[in-house]
C-alpha cells in the first residue's frame, strides 16, 4: 500500500503520450514540406535541422524557447538562404501538423486522470516548453480541462528541475507538500527536481536502484488509487 496522495503533478511529453513517434512524424513532415516546396534535398534539410536545434539548445539552455520549433525553422531558413518571413512559419506548421497526427494518450492515462478527478483530488501539469504549443497538445489529447493547474516553463521563467516551476504549480494548486507527488519520464528533471523542491516523486520508467517507479498508467492506478 503506497502512501496516500491527493495532489498529483504530472509531466506531459513522453509521460502522457509517447514522444518519439510524434517527433519522427513531425520531422518527416517538415522535411517533406521543404523538399516539395523549396526544391531542397532531404539530406540538406535534415543537416540544417540538426545543427539549428543544437545551436538554439545551446544558446537557450534552461529556457522554454530552447525547444521552439519556430526558432529551429527560422534558423534553418537562415542557414539555407531561405526567406525567414515566408518560410519559418510554414516549416514550423508542417512539423506540428504531422506531430499531432501521431499523438495519442498512453493506455489508461484518461482512466487515471478521471479517477483522480472523481475523488476530488487535484491535478497539475508541470511541463517544459512554450505555453501555446503545450495548450495545443492538451487540446488535441482532449485532457486539458481535467487539470486544475497548467504550468509551463515559459511562464515559470525556468525549466525543470529548477525549483521555481514546481513552486509555481504548487502555489497555484494550493497544495500540501506531504500529500503531493510528481510523476515524469525524465529522472533528473521530474524526479530529482520534485524531490529537491520537497515533494514525493515517481519515475515513469525503470531505473536500477530507484524504488519509486511506474511503467504504465495501469500501474499508476494500482499504486495511487
Ligand atoms: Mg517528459
Amino acid at each position: 500500500m503506497s502512501k496516500k496522495f491527493s495532489f498529483f503533478f504530472l509531466d506531459l511529453d513522453d509521460t502522457l503520450y509517447s514522444y518519439e513517434p510524434c517527433h519522427e512524424a513531425g520531422l518527416t513532415g517538415l522535411i517533406n514540406f521543404a523538399v516539395t516546396n523549396l526544391s531542397l534535398t532531404r539530406e540538406s534539410v535534415l543537416v540544417a535541422y540538426k545543427s539549428a536545434r543544437k545551436e538554439i539548445n545551446a544558446r537557450l539552455t534552461g529556457q522554454a524557447a530552447s525547444h521552439s520549433r519556430l526558432l529551429y525553422a527560422k534558423e534553418i531558413c537562415e542557414r539555407l538562404g531561405l526567406s525567414v518571413v515566408n518560410y519559418s512559419m510554414p516549416l514550423e506548421k508542417a512539423y506540428w501538423d504531422h506531430f499531432f497526427i501521431k499523438m495519442v494518450l498512453r493506455e489508461d492515462v484518461l482512466k487515471f486522470l478521471e479517477s483522480i478527478k472523481a475523488r476530488k483530488w487535484k491535478l497539475a501539469l508541470v511541463t517544459d516548453l512554450t505555453t501555446e504549443i503545450q495548450l495545443k497538445k492538451l487540446s488535441h489529447l482532449g485532457i486539458g480541462d481535467l487539470f486544475d493547474v497548467i504550468v509551463t516553463s515559459e511562464e515559470a521563467g525556468k525549466e525543470k528541475p529548477a525549483t521555481e516551476i514546481f513552486n509555481l504549480a504548487f502555489r497555484k494548486l494550493k497544495a500540501e507538500k506531504f500529500s503531493s507527488v510528481m510523476i515524469g519520464d525524465n529522472y533528473e528533471k521530474d524526479v530529482l527536481g520534485a524531490r529537491a523542491f520537497g515533494i514525493s516523486a515517481y519515475y515513469f520508467g525503470t531505473k536500477e536502484g530507484e524504488t519509486h517507479c511506474i511503467n504504465s498508467f495501469t500501474d499508476a492506478i494500482q499504486v495511487f488509487l
